[in-house]
């Protein structure tokens, strides 16, 4: 027996990416439960109640509803000891990989989180994930059972079927003693999150942007206006090179809106959109190994010898950026 662990979502929904887990979960070919944490359970169960498994055990209350690794720990443990499943499945969402590895420990389990991939073979399920920044993907198995598993995004296509009633077990649980308490969502504004996984596109900007022009001028105000029209536009997610955000550390005039977390690049993130533009970026290896899941990659750089020119892009674009975007801009507002 197996076991699905899923959270709602604020509205009392289930996520893209538990149907996403679910679906794999059910691929596995062996009976599983359901087990659902939040606020209000009910409507998240019935959603899925078609979907193949023999049981859907809930923990339902508004300590539940908000994340927090106490009552999030104790629930997924209750879950866990009720079912006595042989492997736990789970979305990587920020709330199960914060509480699985204690969880685990707390049930004699073993735990892997950015699971890449699940399937059955032998017998025995084989997961995947990657190892040294991406660098290496490893297959393996493991004989402690339970095991838990955090799943990635995009490893098998969300599942889809027809509502109906789950008649779900509530599973009883005293609520931890807890010294947190959530008292509410600090969030940018849409228009300011420029980091958006789920964009086609992911524009990066390189130091370049900061740097003196052929005028003998800094134009970041330029720079900005750019960037962030061009983002408004066309609603990509923006990257950079690491040399463009530690500008801002050292005290040089840099674009405000960015921060290390959207440095992409060997100690940044590997981003998986389908298509890159790179802007005013050398290309250096330390960066372009990033790039490594983007599907389709394109330059504008001044320099022709450039590491895009190297076989890092598919077709670099030897321009002056400010003058490219410009025009895409103009052309993308009509
Ligand atoms: C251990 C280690 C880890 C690192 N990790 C990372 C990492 O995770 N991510 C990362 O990004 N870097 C990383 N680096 C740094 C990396 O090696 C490079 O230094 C960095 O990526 C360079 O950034 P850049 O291309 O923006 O800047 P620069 O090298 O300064 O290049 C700027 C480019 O802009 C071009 N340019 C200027 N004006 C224009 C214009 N008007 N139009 C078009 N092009 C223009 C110039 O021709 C130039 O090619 C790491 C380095 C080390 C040693």
């Amino acid at each position: 027996m197996n076991l699905i662990l899923l959270h709602t979502e604020a509205d009392g929904t289930l996520s893209k990416l538990s149907l996403e887990t679910l679906a794999a979960t059910i691929a596995l070919g062996a009976p599983f439960s359901v087990g659902i944490v939040g606020e209000n359970t009910a409507s998240a169960a019935d959603s899925i109640a078609t979907c193949g498994a023999g049981k859907f055990l809930t923990i339902t209350g508004p300590e539940f509803g908000q994340a927090r690794y106490a009552t999030d720990a104790a629930a997924a443990e209750a879950l866990i000891r009720a079912v006595g499943p042989d492997l736990v499945t789970t979305p990587a969402t920020s709330r199960w990989n914060r509480v699985l590895p204690g969880v685990a420990h707390r049930i004699g389990g073993k735990v892997d989180s950015h699971v890449t991939g699940l399937v059955m073979a032998d017998g025995k399920p084989q997961a995947t994930r990657w190892f040294y920044r991406q660098r290496m993907e490893a297959v393996f198995s493991r004989s402690t059972r339970p095991w838990l598993l955090a799943l990635e995004g995009g490893i098998a296509a969300a599942w889809t079927g027809a509502a109906g009633t789950a008649n779900a077990e509530a599973v009883s649980l005293t609520v931890p003693v807890s010294r947190t308490s959530v008292i509410g969502f600090e969030a940018p504004a849409a228009d300011q999150q420029t980091i958006r996984p789920d964009a086609d596109l992911l524009f990066v900007t390189g130091a370049g942007w900061t740097k003196k022009q052929s005028d003998g001028l800094v134009k970041t105000a330029e720079a900005e206006t750019l960037i962030l029209d061009f983002l408004r536009l066309s609603r990509s997610s923006l990257g950079s090179t690491k040399s463009l955000v530690d500008l801002g550390g050292e005290g040089v005039a840099v674009l405000p809106f960015l921060s290390h977390m959207n440095q992409v690049g060997q100690t940044g993130s590997t981003p998986r959109h389908a298509k890159g533009l790179s802007t005013c970026c050398h290309g250096e290896e330390p960066h372009t190994v990033g790039w490594r899941f983007i599907g389709e990659r394109r330059a504008i750089s001044l320099d022709a010898n450039c590491g895009w020119s190297r076989g890092k892009a598919d077709i670099l674009y030897v321009a002056d950026a400010f003058a490219v975007m410009e025009k895409v801009n103009v052309l993308l507002g009509r």
